[in-house]
C-alpha cells in the first residue's frame, strides 16, 4: 500500500485549491482497490485508474514550493523542450518534432472554440504550456524526481498564478488524456472559481472525440448499473458541496458528467442555464448555484436528469452498444 506524506506547514499555507495549485491528473490503470489511505490524503478509484486528491495536491505544491520545478526553471529532471509548436493558445514542447498540423493538435485547437461556442465563454490569449514526454519512462523519470511521492500517472494538469500547464506521455491514450486535461487549460484560463464538479463534468464530456456529444459510455454504463441494482438518483446538490480538499469518486465523475450532459445536450433551456451561471462566475466571481438555477425551472431537477439518462440508454440500445 502506497503512504503519502503530506507537510502541516504546506496545509496551514493553503486556503483553498484556487489559492494556490489546482491539479489534476489521468492516472494509470490500476488494479481493483478500495481507497488507499495515509494519513492525510486519500487517493481514490477512478474510471481510467487513481486520481490523486486535493490534499495530496497540496503535498504536490508543496514538493514545487519547497524543491523547485519546472515551473521555476528549476526542474530536476529533463523537460521536454527541444521542439516548440505554437497552435493559438496551445504552446506544445517535446523532444521528438510533433507536425503543426498533426491532427490531434488539430482537435485540441478546434476544441477551443467548441467550448467558447458551446458555453458562450470568450477566448483567452494566455498560453496553456503542454510538455510531451516521449515515453512513459522518461514521464515517470521527471514525477519521481521533481514529484516525489506521487502515484503513478499518465498525464496532470498544473495552474498556478502565473502559468497554465500539462504534463502528459505520448502513447495510445494521449488524445484522450490531452482532451481532459487541455479542456481544464481552457477553462481556468477564462473561468474563476469552477466549482469541482462542473470542472471535472466538462473535463470528462470534452474527452472523448469531436463529433461524438461527449457521450461517455463507461459513466453512462456505470450509472444505468447504479440505478438498475443499487437504487441510485443523482443529486447535485450533494455533488456541489463536496469540500474540494477531499477527492471525487467514480461515481462522483460518473454523476458530473451526466449533469454537464444533461446540461449541454438535452436542448436550449439547460445549456442557456449553464451558460448564465459561467458568464456569472466569470463576471462576478461568484454565482448561484447551479442546482438552485434547475429548480426554478424543474421541480425535480433529479428526475429530469433520470429521464435523460433513460433517453441516452434507449439510443445506445438502437445503435446496438
Ligand atoms: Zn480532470
Amino acid at each position: 500500500m502506497r503512504a503519502f506524506s503530506l507537510p502541516r506547514t504546506a496545509v496551514a499555507a493553503s486556503r483553498s485549491r484556487f489559492d494556490l495549485l489546482v491539479f489534476e491528473s489521468m492516472w494509470y490503470d490500476a488494479p481493483a482497490v478500495g481507497p488507499l489511505r495515509c494519513k492525510d490524503g486519500v487517493i481514490v478509484p477512478s474510471k481510467s485508474g487513481l486520481r490523486l486528491d486535493n490534499l495530496t495536491a497540496l503535498a504536490c505544491w508543496a514538493s514545487l514550493a519547497c524543491g523547485g520545478c519546472a515551473i521555476s526553471g528549476a526542474s530536476k529532471a529533463a523537460l521536454p523542450v527541444q521542439h516548440t509548436v505554437v497552435r493559438e493558445q496551445l504552446v506544445v514542447h517535446s523532444d521528438f518534432p510533433i507536425p503543426a498540423n498533426h491532427r490531434l493538435l488539430e482537435e485540441l485547437t478546434a476544441r477551443r472554440r467548441d467550448l467558447q461556442q458551446l458555453l458562450g465563454l470568450p477566448m483567452s490569449d494566455e498560453p496553456i504550456h503542454v510538455y510531451l514526454f516521449d515515453s512513459p519512462v522518461r514521464f515517470d523519470e521527471f514525477v519521481r524526481l521533481d514529484h516525489p511521492g506521487f502515484p503513478r500517472r499518465r498525464a496532470f494538469f498544473l495552474e498556478t498564478d502565473t502559468r497554465l500547464q500539462v504534463y502528459a506521455q505520448w502513447g495510445d491514450r494521449v488524445a484522450e488524456d490531452l482532451r481532459h486535461e487541455v479542456t481544464h487549460g481552457y477553462l481556468h484560463s477564462v473561468v474563476p472559481n469552477l466549482p469541482l464538479w462542473l470542472d471535472e463534468g466538462l473535463a470528462e464530456y470534452c474527452e472523448v472525440p469531436r463529433g461524438h456529444r461527449g457521450l461517455v459510455w463507461a459513466h453512462l454504463e456505470l450509472l444505468l448499473d447504479r440505478i438498475n441494482h443499487s437504487g441510485w438518483r443523482p443529486d447535485l446538490p450533494r455533488l456541489e458541496r463536496i469540500d474540494p480538499a477531499r477527492d471525487m469518486t467514480q461515481e462522483d465523475y460518473a454523476e458530473a458528467w451526466a449533469w454537464v450532459h444533461f446540461l449541454l445536450e438535452s436542448g436550449p433551456e439547460p445549456r442557456a442555464i449553464v451558460r448564465e451561471y459561467l458568464g456569472e462566475l466569470r463576471r462576478d466571481g461568484t454565482a448561484k448555484p447551479v442546482s438552485a438555477r434547475l429548480r426554478e425551472r424543474w421541480d425535480r431537477p433529479d428526475e429530469a436528469l433520470m429521464a435523460h439518462l433513460g433517453t441516452l440508454a434507449a439510443e445506445t440500445r438502437a445503435v446496438g452498444k
